[in-house]
This record gives C-alpha cells, sequence and structure tokens, in this order.
C-alpha cells in the first residue's frame, strides 16, 4: 500500500526523502510539501527533477482522495462525494457565506456512535481517515475551486460530516495541526476551524489538554439523560453530568466559548428544556445552534425524533429569552441535495449498486 503525501509535515517529509536516498532533501521537501497542498499529481510538479519523482510515484499517493460527484444546490452549496484509495466513499459540503467559504469535512468511514437522527450511524463504522485523508477533502475542494496554497478559497472549516472527530483523535489532531501550519501549508487559522463532538468525555478533557485555538462544539440535542440515552447512544457511556464536569474542564483551560448544537424536537422543546440549559450551562460562556430536524430515514419514522412544530419552536424561543440563553437558528443549506450528513453518500452507494 502506498503512503499518503499529506499525511506528513514539512520536517517528516524530509525525513521520508532521506530515507529515499533522496539529495538536498530540506528543499526538495519544501518543494514537495508546496505541491502536496496544492493537491495536483505528480507530473504536474514541474521543479522536481524527473528521477526523484519516479521514486515518489512507487512509494506515495499525491492525491488520496477524488472527488467522484458533485452536486449544487440552488443556494449555491456545493455537495462532494470523495471517492478513497479503497474504495470507500466519504462526503463533504462547501457552504458559501459573505465573510467566506466554509467546508465541512469528514474524519471517519461511517460511525460507531449510532445517533439516531444521523444517516451516517446507520451502516455502522468502517474506518478512520488518515490525517492527510481529512487534508485531502479541503485541498481537492480548494483545487477544485480555482483555489491555490497562496489563493485559497476556504477560510473556515468545521468537522461536522461524517464520523466523530474525537472517536478519531490522534489524526484528528494531527489534520489541525498541517491545515494550520505555517510553513507552505493552506494556513487556515485555529480560529476558523470548529470541532463539532456527541460528547466523548475524557477526549474533551484531553483536547483542552492541547489548548488548541479551535472551537469546541457539542451536539448536546438533549437535557435529561433518559431522553439523551434514548437518542444518543454515547449518552449511556457519559451522562450529563459527566459531560458538563468536561465541558467546564474546556472552559477553564483554554477560556474559549463553547458552542452547542440541539435539534428542534417536539420532546426537547419544553420550558424545562430551557431553564435544564440555563442549569447546565451555569458558568460557561456559551451560544446555541438551534437544527430544524434533517429528514433522514429513521427521523420520518421514529416517534422520539418529532419536529417541533411552528407554535412549541416559537415559545421555545421565547423560554430561551426569559432565560437569557445566547441562541440562533442555524439556516439549513443544500436540502435540495441531501444535506444532511451521510445521506448523499448512501444515496450514492445505492445508486451504484443498481
Ligand atoms: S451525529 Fe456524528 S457522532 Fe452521531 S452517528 Fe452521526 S456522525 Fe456519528
Amino acid at each position: 500500500m502506498k503512503k499518503i503525501l499529506q499525511d506528513y509535515s514539512l520536517d517528516e517529509l524530509k525525513s521520508q526523502l532521506t530515507e529515499l536516498g533522496v539529495k538536498m532533501p530540506r528543499m526538495r521537501a519544501e518543494q514537495l510539501y508546496r505541491w502536496a497542498n496544492e493537491y495536483v499529481p505528480f507530473f504536474e510538479m514541474t521543479n522536481i527533477p524527473k528521477d526523484v519523482i519516479e521514486l515518489l510515484q512507487l512509494n506515495y499517493d499525491e492525491q488520496p482522495i477524488q472527488i467522484y460527484k458533485k452536486f449544487e444546490s440552488k443556494d449555491g452549496t456545493l455537495k462532494y462525494v470523495f471517492k478513497l484509495f479503497d474504495g470507500n466513499m466519504i462526503e463533504g459540503v462547501l457552504m458559501k457565506y459573505k465573510y467566506g467559504n466554509t467546508i465541512c469535512v469528514s474524519t471517519q468511514v461511517g460511525c460507531r456512535m449510532g445517533c439516531l437522527f444521523c444517516a451516517t450511524g446507520l451502516d455502522g463504522m468502517v474506518r478512520n481517515l488518515s490525517a492527510g485523508e481529512i487534508l485531502g477533502q479541503v485541498l481537492a475542494v480548494n483545487h477544485d475551486l480555482g483555489g491555490t496554497v497562496s489563493q485559497r478559497q476556504i477560510t473556515n472549516i468545521v468537522l461536522m460530516g461524517c464520523g466523530e472527530p474525537l472517536d478519531n483523535f490522534d489524526n484528528v489532531v494531527k489534520f489541525i495541526e498541517l491545515v494550520s501550519s505555517s510553513h507552505g501549508s493552506i494556513n487556515i487559522s485555529q480560529r476558523n476551524i470548529s470541532l463539532s463532538t456527541c460528547g466523548i468525555a475524557p477526549k474533551i478533557k484531553a483536547l483542552a489538554d492541547l489548548n488548541l485555538g479551535i472551537t469546541l462544539t457539542i451536539s448536546l440535542h438533549a437535557t435529561t439523560d433518559e431522553f439523551r440515552k434514548q437518542i444518543m447512544k454515547i449518552a449511556n457511556a457519559y451522562s450529563l453530568a459527566d459531560l458538563f464536569e468536561a465541558i467546564n474542564y474546556y472552559f477553564k483551560k483554554t477560556g474559549r466559548r463553547v458552542m452547542f448544537e440541539y435539534i428542534l424536537l417536539d420532546k426537547n422543546t419544553t420550558v424545562h428544556d430551557a431553564r435544564r440549559i440555563k442549569s447546565l450551562c451555569k458558568g460557561l460562556s456559551y451560544h446555541f445552534n438551534l437544527i430544524p430536524i434533517n429528514m433522514t430515514p429513521n427521523a420520518k419514522v421514529d416517534p422520539l425524533l418529532k419536529p417541533a412544530g411552528k407554535t412549541k419552536t416559537a415559545e421555545f424561543w421565547q423560554h430561551l429569552k426569559d432565560n437569557n440563553i445566547s441562541a440562533t437558528t442555524r439556516r439549513t443549506l443544500g436540502e435540495d441535495i441531501s444535506g444532511a450528513c451521510g445521506q448523499l453518500r448512501r444515496k450514492v452507494i445505492k445508486e451504484g449498486e443498481q
């Protein structure tokens, strides 16, 4: 199996080239690192000698993920299905905002967390993505949009695609370091990177200890252990008390505002939920993103996932306001192209099987 060029930092590439017996490894590593981040095929790496390219071709994959399909929504959102070297598929989304372009990337093929409202979890876990495969999504889309390393087309990254980022901890941390490196990479500031987790409490603490500049987002979706266990399996391993202990640890260590995601369901939008949110988040700087539920196959049939109606949603807004809870509703982008995580990948795989 070939190694993935984008898995390596500049210093690591230098060691790789030394191992291959390449002369002037520092200079070659800098050239190669730049090309790897431009996401071009070997034959376009014009300043690298032919004999070095031949050696590299034998040992490395320079484009570890390929854009397999691309869909454009009426609202301008682009949805990508990527094919990996082993034939697995993942998906990513490019959302266009006034302040720039945000890419949502996947961190795993599948996911073992099994959240009831999510299409990705339906097929279980297949494998983790390497740091280079996560980075490859950003670089492939930047290249597809006509961007380069010095004139990038992507300004923000959210780790909210298929997979649970903290279940692939080491590769995700390495990805964050690679994508924000200032030495010839696409160099996206950690302040513009957001990581979303379903709540693996010990890993939230481990992340806090690294003191990265990223934003932590918690998929909360319930204010009692009882309901959370019904819709999110992770709640069987970590109670709300465990989760908020970890979040408080994160906040104390980093001083960074914590974001919460909250899908609007009939069962989690009462006045009691608003009061419990207030109490759970005491002492934190935080903000809630309220999300209308996306109609995945489960959401269509499971009564636990019945959406909050218009009146209930309006009342919940008032309850949040009464409790001084900072919240906004997330705009739903790309709905006409299977906007929810995991939906498009499943659709494309199914079509391919027919
Ligand atoms: S919501 Fe996230 S953590 Fe939960 S099953 Fe889907 S991908 Fe996994």
